[in-house]
């Protein structure tokens, strides 16, 4: 990829994520075009020097790299083939255009969107993302990417903006299995630390103080360090925001029955990612699926 100058970016979904990673770009020196299916979440992208697009067309006109940051494969699906009678990115984008998907999805939807792309001539690759919104606004987000060398070699020149570690974990769909292993972890996790500080919090002990303890012995894992889901322990974690997320209960929720899906598939055992799966559909009907997804630890405290 040439220089940031040279290269116009169409930017699609522009939500806790997407939004400060296109506001990278910007200051990167990219010229970016910016389209959401929410317009109000386009203004303050236009406000930094982003063109605001009020449609797919729009966005996707003489765009050499598109970039989607979409919710789920259903969004992912509509915006690369198209739905009902709307055209979608392959058919609409011009023959060079370069095609990068950072979403969570399917690796079969990563891999069928990969085909039709190859199809038309298109190169796309799947590039999901670790690091949350908090790496997505320092530019310091984790890509896991799925494609071809080339593919990779292309979408790293532009991921590097956004990130500070690229990875290449194979072809189309590797991206996403390798991101869906990720968070099969991190839900876990997140039940698990939601649980123990639960318990030393009802036999007197203070949550910040065995938090500290914790971060210097065997237990100590991402999200004490920089998530800790007890209110008041860290600053500027969404627990301490009336968990005003960051990444929202039904998002874990997908991603780990995208886990579930996979391990289905190829026959694995899942017992942990199943538990945490089952927690977060509990949490979810309870009314809580867009609060951000340490809001669990209220699941414990029964603030329900
Ligand atoms: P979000 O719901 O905040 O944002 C998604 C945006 O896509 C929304 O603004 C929505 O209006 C827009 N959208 C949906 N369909 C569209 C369409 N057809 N055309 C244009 N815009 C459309 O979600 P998010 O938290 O930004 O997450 C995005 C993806 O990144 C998800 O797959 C999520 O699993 C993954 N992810 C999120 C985090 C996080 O911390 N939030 C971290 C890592 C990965």
């Amino acid at each position: 990829m040439s220089q940031p100058t040279d290269t116009k970016v169409a930017f699609i979904g522009l939500g806790n994520m997407g939004s400060p990673m296109a506001n990278n770009l910007l200051k990167a020196g990219f010229s970016v075009q910016v389209y959401d299916r929410v317009s109000a979440l386009s203004q303050p992208l236009g406000d930094k020097g982003a063109l605001v697009c009020h449609s797919l067309e729009q966005v996707l006109d003489s765009a050499s790299v598109v970039v989607t940051m979409l919710p789920a494969s259903e969004h992912v699906k509509a915006v690369y083939l198209g739905c009902d009678d709307e055209k979608g990115t392959i058919e609409l984008a011009s023959s060079d255009t370069f095609l990068i998907d950072c979403s969570t999805i399917d690796p079969d939807s990563a891999r069928l969107v990969s085909r039709e792309a190859q199809n038309k001539g298109l190169e796309f690759v799947d590039a999901p993302v670790s690091g949350g919104v908090a790496g997505a606004s320092a530019g310091t987000l984790t890509f896991i990417v799925g494609g071809s060398d080339e593919g990779f070699t292309k979408a790293n020149n532009l991921l590097s903006f956004m990130g500070k570690n690229v990875f290449h974990a194979g072809k189309a769909g590797d991206g996403q299995m390798a991101k869906i292993c990720n968070n099969l972890i991190l839900g876990s996790v997140m039940a698990a630390t939601c649980e123990s500080l639960s318990l030393g919090m009802d036999n007197g002990l203070n949550p910040d103080v065995l938090s500290n303890i914790i971060l210097q012995s065997s237990g100590r894992n991402w999200v004490l360090e920089l998530y800790n889901p007890c209110p008041g322990v860290i600053e500027h974690a969404p627990a301490s925001a009336q968990y005003t997320p960051g990444f929202m209960c039904k998002l874990m929720s997908k991603d780990l029955g995208l886990g579930l899906e996979a391990a289905k598939m190829s026959q694995s055992s899942v017992p942990m990612g199943a538990l945490a799966h089952s927690l977060y559909a509990l949490h979810n009907r309870n009314g809580n699926a867009e609060l951000d997804f340490s809001s669990l630890f209220e699941f414990f405290r029964n603030k329900q």
